[in-house]
């Protein structure tokens, strides 16, 4: 296992020949990054949005609705349970609904202020953001980790990484743990963590989100936002010369250089920025701001934050890296004027349609029957007369309750004259849970012309008032 040493190097795959007898190196070596820590108000957002998806993530697993867990995905019995919903395979329309939501959000976002998801929400920021605290916590800030790091092995050294990776690893545990505890009810499956006693999924589940955890925070961290994440890639489709970006402003920066606090930039011919290189150091990607927008920026806004030090201690104006929009650059804009253009048709388009389909999926949540039936023919049973002469079709009805108590239905027929059910047509369904049922229907010999009539069941449900109708067919045999 490779640890942070600033001599060794990732090494990671480029474009290049695809033989090494050209004298092509077919791999790059890339330098290990120890973003440095700084404090502003990017910093402030992001650390509100960890400490935000953490404590639901982690939390609402532990939160109790009624009998049960609040939010359960139970694989088992193909039963989902979001705070008092109870969704059935057949709800899976409002899992895509959301799925639609969740893409459209990203590009609403995107089109408005850049990678936002990215410098604040995405796992893969929030957990490399927990992952470098608890390291320079252990090991120490950008200069004491480095020079540590370079320093050779000795008992201090590698008493700093065990604890570090010890800490990387329970923290990894704990997410695998929680991850799971959405599918299995967690109390049960920390009752069975402490027994020793650990489904074979349930451990490799455990195990596998885990170590991708601690890989991915621990290891990879940048290499994830720049190879192999797809959104970077594609991002740029989103963005227009209105999309807030983080932005260096060339023209008030440049040219750059070093000088005292006292001394006056104009007479030495400089720009505003003094070269410090701050920007770049506490950069989690290790990229220079000051090249322009790159796909690797992840829009988190730290290096606006350390250059805002830098102003404030060489008593300059704040705002020399800060989120801009080209226009707004290129037009010497004021912050009204910039976001009357962020909010630009599109943009207004974009929210309407997400608030109207938000709207709609709300709506549809609300009205949702607690329960649902459906009716099948007995294809296996053939029209027939039976005693008394009746013609009797034999249907299998599907009763689903979707509420959490036990609910009486009452099932009726309607369609033809004299139809009736002459089997039992009251049905009791246990909490969230489908029943099926066989429906024996008759009609008297004679009331109906040989051939398909429509017919309809229509359940009632006796304790909520509230009924469901269903179509289907009667056939009346030739005699
Ligand atoms: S360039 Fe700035 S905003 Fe972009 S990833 Fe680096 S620190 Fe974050
Ligand atoms: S932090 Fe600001 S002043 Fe320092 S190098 Fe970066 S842009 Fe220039």
């Amino acid at each position: 296992m490779s640890d942070s040493n600033p001599d060794k190097q990732r090494v990671i795959p480029i474009i290049s020949d695809t033989t090494s007898t050209t004298g092509f190196n077919l791999y790059a070596s890339e330098k290990l990054i120890y973003p440095r820590s700084v404090s502003g108000y990017f910093t402030n957002l992001r650390w509100l949005a960890v400490w935000v998806t953490q404590i639901i993530f982690y939390g609402l697993p532990w939160i109790d609705w009624g009998q049960r867990q609040a939010v359960l995905f139970d694989l088992g019995t193909r039963r989902f349970y979001i705070l008092g919903l109870v969704l059935h395979p057949q709800d899976l329309v409002y899992l895509s609904v959301l799925l639609i939501v969740a893409a459209y959000s990203l590009f609403l976002f995107t089109a408005v202020a850049g990678r936002l998801w990215c410098g604040y929400a995405c796992p893969q920021t929030v957990y490399t953001e927990i992952f470098l605290w608890i390291e320079k916590k252990i090991c120490g800030d950008r200069s004491a980790h480095m020079r540590r790091d370079a320093e050779p092995w000795s008992a201090q050294k590698i008493g700093r990484k065990t604890v570090k990776h010890a800490i990387w690893l329970a923290f990894s545990l704990w997410t695998g743990f929680t991850f799971v505890g959405y599918f299995t009810p967690i109390r049960v499956l920390g009752a069975e963590v402490f027994a020793l006693d650990l489904g074979a999924w349930e451990l490799f589940w455990v195990f596998f989100y885990g170590l991708a955890t601690y890989g991915n925070a621990g290891f990879l961290r940048e290499q994830i936002c720049k190879h192999m994440c797809p959104y970077a890639r594609f991002q740029s489709a989103m963005f227009d010369r209105d999309t807030l970006v983080v932005t260096y402003d060339q023209a008030r920066g440049d040219p750059r250089g070093s000088r005292s606090r006292k001394a006056d930039p104009i007479k030495l011919n400089l720009g505003a920025c003094v070269d410090c290189d701050l920007c770049v150091q506490v950069c989690p990607t290790g990229i220079d701001i000051r090249n322009g927008l790159q796909y690797e920026c992840i829009g988190c806004g730290a290096c606006a934050d350390a250059c805002d030090t830098v102003m404030d201690k060489m008593g300059y104006k704040r705002g020399l890296v800060k989120y801009a929009t080209e226009n707004a650059l290129a037009n010497g804009w004021s912050k009204a004027q910039t976001w009357r253009h962020v909010l630009r048709p599109r943009i207004l388009i974009y929210s309407s349609v997400l608030m109207a389909i938000v709207l709609a999926l709300a709506y549809s949540v609300h009205e949702r029957k607690e329960f649902r039936v459906d009716v099948v023919r007995d294809r296996g049973v053939m029209a027939r007369i039976v005693e008394g002469g009746k013609i009797e079709n034999v249907y299998r009805l599907q009763v689903m309750n979707a509420s959490e108590a036990v609910r009486q239905y009452k099932v009726t027929i309607s369609g033809l004259p004299g139809l009736e059910i002459s089997s039992d047509n009251l049905v009791s369904v246990g909490a969230a849970q489908t029943h099926w049922m066989v429906v024996r229907a008759v009609l008297p010999f004679g009331a109906a012309e040989p051939g398909s009539h429509k017919i309809k069941f229509r359940i009632y449900s006796i304790d909520m008032d509230d009924e469901e109708s269903e179509k289907s067919t009667f056939i009346v045999p030739i005699n």
